[in-house]
């Protein structure tokens, strides 16, 4: 029997080095998200004055949207970050809280996932309000 090496599966490592540099464009693309959207912000925070004074729900509306889009792009960077990190220290591919490996699907369609499927959703109702 081939040697398993640590608790990668095969057919994970084999695809390893595809998914690293697909986290490594989403990481890029997600940086960019949050910068561009933040420049957004301030510029439109220098001229917050004007609009207020003019009432402008719409503006202010508009801008929490974007600070909104800008927390979920922070929130996904986050994600991704460990995600690199956990393919570093080579438990990329195991639910964090139990240690079963994550449906290759389920990578395919969310590389920076943390968790199976079921951890995630009680996770969510965990975090729900
Ligand atoms: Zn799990």
């Amino acid at each position: 029997m081939a040697a398993i090496t640590g608790h990668i599966p095969v057919l994970l490592q084999e695809r390893l080095p595809l998914r690293r540099t697909d986290l490594e464009t989403f990481r890029s693309s997600l940086r960019q998200e949050v910068a561009d959207g933040e420049r957004e912000l301030a510029t439109a925070a220098a001229q917050d004055d004007d609009e207020i004074a003019h009432g402008a729900a719409a503006d202010l509306y508009e801008r929490e949207l974007r600070l909104a889009e800008i927390t979920a792009f922070k929130r996904d960077r986050y994600d991704v970050e460990a995600a690199l990190g956990r393919m570093g220290a080579g438990t990329y591919g195991m639910c964090v809280d139990c240690g079963r490996p994550i449906p290759l699907d389920r990578l395919v369609a969310r590389p920076q996932a943390a968790r199976d499927v079921e951890r995630e959703r009680s996770v969510e109702r965990e975090a729900a309000p």
